[in-house]
């Protein structure tokens, strides 16, 4: 293949031994999303650039370094989403569904867009699952999402290995009165600091805690801490949140340096985190965005949501081995024939079979081949049984029914007593595959 012809670094073909994981993930995530009350919100993948420096906000690494922006035909910019909730907050003002304070408890799935150092982990097209919810400002409501996640971690058995970290970002008057403090501190040891961390010095401080750099956070261990900033409002609801995720049995551990990347977040923020991947450890994170909204042009309508990268939970279930076994269950039946008229009369029967039996998979030999080529490929399908028809077949109206799992020999069978037969066996097969497992 010539050079030029691979894909963009950083986007990755999600190739067919993948696609059962991920579906396995979207199901199970739709599923409990369904259980909860909440309802799926289709997106545009591309919008106009000034909804992310709007929603985003400019000084943010992805605003200012990660996004995919180009002008289209009409001289108009677009960038592809880097997220998906600032997509998801013009589309409830531009629908008028939060209107009158109505509730909405929504969700999204789909490809987001970062130019990002690839990395495991780490990609430039990459995958969210993402949940929004608005007009409801308590802090029970932030507890439900959680509550919802850490549910699904048990769900997909990898709840031992994650944990939750918990902040409270504060009003946005106490945020710049932390920032002013935070930025007094950092000032009189400037010299010190990576120089990310200087130019976010200017751009977005709060940010600086969030640095990886080693010398920069053994700086902030005397630094002022947000928590003695926070308003009364705030923490109040800080603290009911922290109430009713004990009363729920879930542990949490309290990060002050949990600022999250986006500038829209205040009060409540979290992140589940993982030691199973290496560095790129966030699994899933969120938190509160009331002011966002009016950030927009609507009125003030409290929001809070999170987002969750797929691609790191797939790694997750296979690194830890969670993905079920049956998700790549092979074909059933492998349908044989030989000649033109049996070939014929195989297509009408394979069709009669899947009406009859929803949930049968059935491969029909397709490129005709000698008898041994076609057993060779009812062999490498995986299935359970062959099903053969010959011109002898045909005269009888019979099929020959060949196990290809064991030894027992090929029996003829009616057409007419075929779909039961066949449920009938098929069921025997999964029940002493299951036992022998
Ligand atoms: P990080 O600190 O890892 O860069 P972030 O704060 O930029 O994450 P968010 O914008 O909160 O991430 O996105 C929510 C989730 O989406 C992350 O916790 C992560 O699981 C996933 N995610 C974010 N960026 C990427 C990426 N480039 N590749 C794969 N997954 C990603
Ligand atoms: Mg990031």
């Amino acid at each position: 293949m010539s050079k030029s012809l691979q894909a963009i670094r950083g986007m990755n073909d999600i190739l067919p031994e993948q696609t059962p994981a991920w579906r396995y993930l979207e199901t199970t995530f739709a599923t409990l999303l369904d259980g909860y009350g909440y309802k799926e919100i289709r997106l545009p993948i591309l919008e106009f650039t000034e909804l992310f420096a709007r929603g985003i906000g400019e000084g943010t690494d992805v605003v200012d370094k990660e996004m995919y922006t180009f002008l289209d035909r009409n001289g108009e910019s677009l960038t592809l989403r880097p997220e998906g909730t600032a997509g998801c907050v013009r589309a409830v003002l531009e629908h008028g569904l939060t209107g009158g304070g109505q509730v909405q408890k929504l969700w999204y799935t789909g490809p987001m867009f970062r130019y990002e150092k690839p990395q495991k982990g780490r990609y430039r097209q990459f995958h969210q699952i993402g949940v929004e919810v608005f007009n409801l400002p308590g802090p029970d409501i932030d507890a439900e999402l959680i509550i919802m996640t850490a549910r699904l971690w048990r769900q997909l058995g990898i709840d031992d290995a994650v944990t939750l970290q918990l902040n409270s970002l504060g009003s946005s008057e106490a945020r710049a009165a932390y920032r002013d403090a935070l930025v007094d501190y950092l000032k009189q040891h400037f010299d010190q600091l990576d120089e990310d961390s200087q130019r976010r010095l200017t751009t977005n401080p709060l940010r600086i805690l969030d640095s990886k750099n080693a010398q920069t956070q053994a700086l902030l261990t005397d630094a002022p801490t947000l928590s003695d900033y926070l308003d009364e409002e705030s923490r109040a609801h800080f603290e009911g949140l922290k109430a009713r995720l004990e009363a729920a049995g879930i542990e949490y551990t309290i990060n002050p340096k949990l600022v999250r990347g986006l500038d829209y977040y205040g009060r409540t923020v979290f992140e589940w985190v993982t030691d199973k991947l290496g560095a790129q450890g966030t699994v899933c994170a969120g938190g509160r965005y009331d002011g966002l909204i009016t950030q927009f042009g609507g009125k003030p309508t409290p929001g809070v949501g999170f987002a969750m990268g797929v691609e790191r939970l797939v790694l997750m279930l296979e690194t830890l081995n969670k993905i079920p076994a049956e998700l790549s269950r092979p074909m059933d039946i492998y349908l044989c024939t030989f000649g033109e008229a049996a070939e014929l009369a195989g297509l009408a029967l394979a069709e009669q079979l899947r009406t009859a039996l929803p949930s049968l998979r059935l491969a029909v030999n397709a490129g005709s081949g000698s008898f041994k080529s076609q057993f060779k490929k009812a062999d490498k399908s995986g299935a359970w049984f062959a099903l053969i028809l010959g011109e002898d077949e045909l005269a009888q109206r019979q099929v020959g029914l060949k196990p290809l799992r064991n030894d027992s020999a090929q029996e003829m069978v009616d057409w007419d007593q075929l779909s039961a037969r066949l449920h009938d066996s098929l069921q025997q097969q999964t029940s002493a595959h299951s036992e022998s497992e």
